[in-house]
């Protein structure tokens, strides 16, 4: 391997690892991989489309434009354009010189540069099987793009690609979600007699996500099974792999917890309670969070009484729990804050804190954070369900626990909640437990 290819190796771990600091948002991860690309190949110019089934631009980005009109500019551009041929040939195209190549010649007026070459390439799924949009990067020079230059920028696509599926996935999980929630909404406001009964609805999202954790559980596993065939020295293609196993292993718990919530919410008791260690259980929490708090230049700190006693409990969920607590305060924290995770005897069993020093949570929403759906809307929030909490408070309560938050704007917060000791079944119907918060 020669170091040129080396280079672009670590480039693209690099690439791949940003595109997964996203947050599985498509917006971001597609503005964040076109600005990269085009800076990786001193380009000053690109332009980005998602499509969907119909052809038409869902997500679009563009690097050193200004345009009155994007819409009118994306509908030529896929329908005549650079984009619409490669769209159209599912491949690579280079157009060396773009005053001169007709693929070229055929772009709406705002695209037309002086002199310069350009590059099309297909976005697809991690198969190669669909095709999810096209990026095209433009540069001054003419016959810029070599084919070494094309081949990194294909390699970064296909990454890109791979990423994009992914958060397609999880915007489709959303929007079913908005839908369902809509749909149901509407249906109160209506009365409609069709549909009144609340479970029905749970019914329904329960299967949706049991039946997708057959799928991430079969990916989860090739993905191991690929890390033991490409086996030998570690490559670049590990570092993928893992990242690829670390998305998917995000997204199962994302998805479990989605199921845990809707059975705990039918009032469904914890069935797996078993005696565990919850040091163990805070630590593996840290470590599963570890690559987002890295990311950050977050520093996380671990404080545990020694002489914490054995609770009775679904250790998993619990995790879970601590896990969603950890990346929401990784979430909300910025670039350098601090991460403290207590465990502590206290009189009922053990208390566990998440302490951040990052944004807080204003006064009159601390206690409405546990709600399903809320969401504190400020500008460049994190995009989430809005049901981490929701389902912390639940899983927690299930447990015969409270939760409760502290918090200070700009000071950050501390997320708290119980595990007793003496297990006391909770009540039979989850729904009327009120919010508790201090
Ligand atoms: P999501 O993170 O998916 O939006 P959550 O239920 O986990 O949903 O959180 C609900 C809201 O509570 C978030 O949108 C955020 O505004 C706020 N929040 C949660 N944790 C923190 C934190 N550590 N610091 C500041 N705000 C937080």
């Amino acid at each position: 391997m020669g170091l040129e290819e080396r280079g672009r190796d670590a480039w693209l771990a690099k690439f791949a690892a940003t595109l997964h600091h996203q947050q599985f948002d498509v917006a971001s991860i597609l503005r964040t991989a076109a600005t990269h690309m085009t800076e990786l190949v001193g380009a000053n110019q690109a332009g980005a489309a998602i499509l969907d089934e119909h052809g038409s631009p869902t997500h679009t980005t563009l690097i050193g434009y200004h345009l009155d009109d994007e819409a009118e500019f994306w509908t030529t551009l896929i329908s005549q354009g650079l984009m619409g041929f490669v769209l159209h040939g599912r491949r690579v195209i280079i157009v060396r010189n773009i005053s001169t190549d007709p693929r070229w010649s055929s772009n709406p007026k705002a695209l037309v540069a002086a002199s310069g070459s350009a590059i099309g390439l297909p976005l697809r799924t991690a198969d190669r099987q669909a095709l999810l949009g096209a990026l095209i990067v433009i540069h001054p020079q003419i016959d810029y793009f070599t084919a070494l230059k094309a081949n990194t920028l294909e390699a970064a696509g296909d990454v890109l690609g791979a990423a994009l599926e992914n958060a397609l996935f999880v915007e489709a999980l959303q929007q079913r979600e908005a839908a369902y929630r809509d749909a149901f909404e509407r249906a109160e406001a209506e009365r409609n007699t069709l549909i009144r009964d609340e479970g029905l609805r749970r019914d329904l999202s329960a299967m949706i996500y049991h039946d997708l954790r057959n799928p991430l559980q079969n990916i989860n596993t090739s993905l191991s099974g690929l890390g033991r065939v490409v086996g030998g020295e570690r490559t670049v293609a590990h570092d993928l792999i893992d990242l690829a196993i670390r998305s998917t292993q995000q997204m199962t718990r994302m998805v479990k917890g989605l199921l845990d919530l809707e059975r705990l919410e039918g009032g469904k008791a914890i069935m797996n309670r078993k005696p565990a260690s919850v040091p163990h259980l805070l630590s593996e929490a840290v470590e599963l969070v570890r690559p987002i708090i890295d990311y950050s230049d977050q520093v996380v700190t671990l404080e545990m009484d020694p002489n914490l006693p054995t609770v009775l409990i679904d250790a998993d969920m619990v995790q879970r729990v601590v896990v969603n607590l950890v990346e929401n305060a990784a979430k909300h924290t910025p670039t350098g804050g601090r991460i403290t995770v207590k465990a502590a005897a206290v009189e009922e069993g053990i208390c566990v804190s998440v302490s951040d020093t990052g944004s807080g949570i204003p006064a009159g929403l601390r206690e409405r954070v546990f709600d399903k759906f809320f969401r504190v809307r400020y500008q460049n929030a994190p995009s989430g369900f809005g049901l981490g909490l929701a389902f912390c408070r639940l899983a927690v309560e299930a447990h015969g626990g409270r939760i409760w938050v502290e918090s200070e704007v700009d000071r950050g917060s501390t997320f708290a909640f119980t595990l007793p000791v003496n297990v006391k079944e909770a009540t039979q119907d989850m729904r009327r437990v009120p919010a508790r918060a201090k």
